[in-house]
């Protein structure tokens, strides 16, 4: 299709994980996906559907060229960090990241007449508070993060609502539980640097070519005393993002909404599936509770369904683990961080 007559829509963090998928999945629905990253934890080998515009959240003026220059009509925001762990480490970094980068970014957007957003949000929003560990969350379940990274999603939000109602964006937040699997073309996937999720490091463990895992805890209230989440593949995300966009909403509403199955799975159910799948168990140990985990996440995903029309459709833990598998058997980028000696080769001449 001619780039010319499509709608262009700006994807923060487009070279990420699950930006990239989404900008595949606009791509399919014909959509132009531009994607703004600073390449920080991106790929550029992820940017495939698009052009790729090298550029910081929180610079405003380049923000605002990325959305002159391709007529963009609507914001996909992935741009983040998201390691739970480091966040409690250097809170500030999150705050200025993920808080002042979303101020940037909807001060650029107001600036162009850009007033429609899906934001990246996170089901790290609501934490564990008195919740009991078999409760589903509904969007309306209290919000006490566990983390400050948790946090600064809370913020972005409250920020993004704030900003529908006193100027007329229309916003809509996608609360994700554990984003998960890969495209099944094997051209995409999860590629983190350091790697901190718990599906690639089981992999990584079970293929051979990883430290052996370690399962965080062992001791919560849950029926298997290991933590409880939702596992939502990467391909389904992908849909709602683009089903977000499409969603018929009046100027100034700001909607949340919980994107996941329904479904919890324990870390030692999904260690089990990939034991399963490579055919051989993953080597593991038990470790702590890593600090800001809290026992269960799972999603209540009646909104998703009713307000977005959309329920998933490949996210089955096989089907997740099976994409996942074939991603990880060979990355198309980002191997890197799974080799030791391919590791130390690419930091020395660095
Ligand atoms: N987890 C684990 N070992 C690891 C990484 C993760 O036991 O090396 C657990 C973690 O405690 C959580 C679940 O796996 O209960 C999912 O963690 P992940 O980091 O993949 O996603 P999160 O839930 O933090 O978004």
């Amino acid at each position: 299709m001619d780039r010319k007559s499509q709608t262009a829509v700006l994807v923060t963090g487009g070279a990420g994980y699950i930006g990239a998928h989404t900008a595949k999945a606009l791509h399919e629905r014909g959509f132009l996906p531009v994607v703004f990253d600073n390449l920080s934890s991106g790929f550029r080998e992820a940017v495939r559907w698009g052009p790729l515009v090298h550029g910081d959240l929180r610079d405003r003026a380049a923000l605002g060229e990325a959305l002159s220059a391709y007529d963009i009509k609507a914001v996909i925001h992935f741009a983040g960090l998201i390691e739970v762990g480091r966040s409690t480490v250097q809170p500030d970094l999150f705050w200025d990241i993920n808080v002042a980068g979303t101020i940037s970014l909807l001060a650029a957007m107001r600036e162009k007449g850009v007033d429609r957003l899906v934001f990246s949000s996170s089901a790290a929003v609501y934490g564990q508070g008195q919740r009991s560990v078999q409760e589903a969350l509904a969007e309306e379940a209290d919000k006490a993060p566990d983390s400050p990274y948790g946090a600064t999603k809370l913020a972005a939000e409250w920020l993004i609502a704030a900003q529908c109602k006193a100027y007329g964006l229309t916003a809509v937040a996608l609360r994700y539980f554990n984003a998960s699997g890969a495209d099944p073309s094997g051209l995409i996937g999860e590629a983190h640097e350091p790697e901190t999720h718990l599906l690639p490091l089981a992999i990584a463990a079970a293929l051979g070519d990883g430290k052996p895992l370690t399962i965080f805890g062992q001791d919560f209230q849950t029926p298997d005393g290991t933590c409880l989440r939702d596992y939502i593949h990467v391909s389904d995300l992908a849909a709602a993002h683009v089903a977000a966009l499409d969603v018929d909403l009046p100027a100034g509403a700001f909607e949340a909404i919980n994107v996941g199955t329904g479904e919890g799975r324990s870390v030692s159910q999904v260690v089990a599936a990939v034991g399963k799948a490579v055919g051989s168990p993953v080597p593991h140990s038990i470790g702590d509770r890593r600090a800001g985990d809290p026992p269960s996440l799972v999603a209540d995903p009646t909104r998703a369904r009713q307000v977005l029309g959309w329920t998933p459709r490949c996210s089955s833990l096989e089907q997740i683990v099976e994409d996942a598998l074939r991603w990880e058997r060979n990355p198309r980028y980002g191997a890197g961080r799974r080799d030791p000696a391919k590791r130390a080769k690419a930091d020395a001449s660095a």
